[in-house]
């Protein structure tokens, strides 16, 4: 029987491994001694941990110093938000990993995005104005206000404007803390020009493995150790590193910084987005009128369950996710969407679609197609049950 033809299209929830990273991945695992060890097999391992801090330090623009290797962005995003801040405020549409976090502070406020996901940066002043930072003229101090913001949201794409929130945060001296994970690799991001005091990067979503993230903090944002119990990492994160996975993401981290200024993937996403509307023209284009990732688009068919679309394209050979979350068998409203105020008969038919390097302009058109076929299934099904 010959094996049907697989389409990937779900970059966002994880990439695969690129070949650099697989290579320096095995290469490293024969390098066993502890990065600790002041021998000279500890030193080879060091060696690696250092040179993959240099790499990861280059993608997002700043100095290799100031970075944590940490279990994933899960873990990254924890350890600041942990912090002892007076304030949380974190963007309505952040992912998981910050709002849950930031919840369990019980000093947490949340900020309004507009229809396009975008923040509402006057909202934002709004919330910071009530602070007593405001206070400190626009001086940092410990234990004061965070802002969460991410660099690009996970379902739909949207680039939401660091630069503007941190100018806004300074004038009150809060804290900014900015989650580049969908960002990093797809698109420049540059940590150290935006001015945000906290970035956090994840290998898995640019061809590193899984298991492995980064935090870079700014010069004067320390915060306390998260994982105490040994001295890795700078005191800041106690436990012996992994350092295949370190390697592996240095590698990757490479090979994307090699790529960004040569790969543009913009035209692939208006072809796709043209054929899209062309086979299936009430599909809403969530967060069309934004700036988002050139290779995530999240589009939404009125009237269709996205779980059923997103199964019966997995039959068809595309791998995409729906923008509902489904725990426990009960399939709940995105947080993203209703943030966004995406009405439910829309958002309950919301899949997206995320690509990498290697996917042709074809497999795009193809899965288009092959979602409108699905689309029409469905209804005709829903029309006589
Ligand atoms: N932040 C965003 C925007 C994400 O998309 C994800 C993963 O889906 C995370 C954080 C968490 O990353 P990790 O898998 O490294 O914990």
């Amino acid at each position: 029987m010959t094996q049907a033809r697989r389409t990937y299209l779900d970059f966002n929830a994880t990439a695969p491994l690129r070949p650099e990273a697989r290579a320096a991945l095995f290469a490293a695992v024969e390098t066993f001694g502890n990065p600790s060890s002041v021998h000279a097999e500890g030193r080879a391992a060091r060696a690696l941990v250092e040179a993959a801090r240099a790499s990861v330090a280059r993608l997002i623009g700043v100095r290799a110093a100031g970075l944590t290797f940490t279990s994933s962005a899960t873990e990254a995003l924890n350890t600041v938000i942990a912090a002892p801040w007076g304030r949380v405020i974190a963007v309505a549409t952040e992912h998981a990993a910050v709002l849950a976090p930031a919840s369990r502070t019980g000093a947490f406020e949340s900020v309004r995005v507009d229809g396009c996901g975008v923040i509402d940066l006057g909202h934002l002043e709004l919330l910071l104005a009530k602070s007593s930072d405001a206070v400190g003229g626009g001086r940092k101090v410990a234990g004061g206000t965070l802002v969460c913001v991410q660099a690009a949201n996970n379902e739909t794409g949207v680039v939401q404007p660091v630069d503007k929130v941190v100018s806004v945060c300074s004038a009150y001296g809060a804290f900014v803390l900015c989650d580049a994970v969908q960002a990093a690799g797809k698109i420049p991001f540059d940590a150290a020009e935006f001015g945000v005091d906290y970035a956090v990067v994840s290998a898995h979503k640019f061809g590193g493995p899984k298991g492995i993230g980064a935090l870079w903090t700014a010069p004067g944002a320390g915060i306390p150790a998260f994982i105490v119990g040994g001295g890795q990492e700078q005191g800041l994160r106690g436990g012996t590193q992994n350092v295949p996975g370190i390697a592996a993401f240095g590698a990757a981290a490479e090979a994307a910084t090699a790529e960004l200024g040569a790969l543009d993937m913009a035209p692939l996403k208006a072809d796709f987005e043209s054929k899209l509307k062309s086979v299936l023209p009430d599909c809403v284009i969530v967060g069309e009128g934004a700036e988002r990732l050139p290779q995530t688009v999240c589009a939404a068919v009125p009237g269709c369950a996205a779980e059923t679309l997103v199964i019966a394209l997995d039959l068809q050979g595309y791998a995409v996710s729906s923008g509902a979350a489904c725990s426990s068998g009960k399939v709940s409203k995105s947080h993203v969407l209703t943030a966004m105020g995406v009405g439910d008969t829309v958002a309950a038919g919301a899949v997206r679609i995320s690509w990498g390097r290697a996917t042709a302009a074809s497999d795009l058109a193809k899965c288009a197609a092959a979602l409108a076929a699905c689309a029409e299934r469905s209804r005709h099904i829903e029309r006589v049950a």
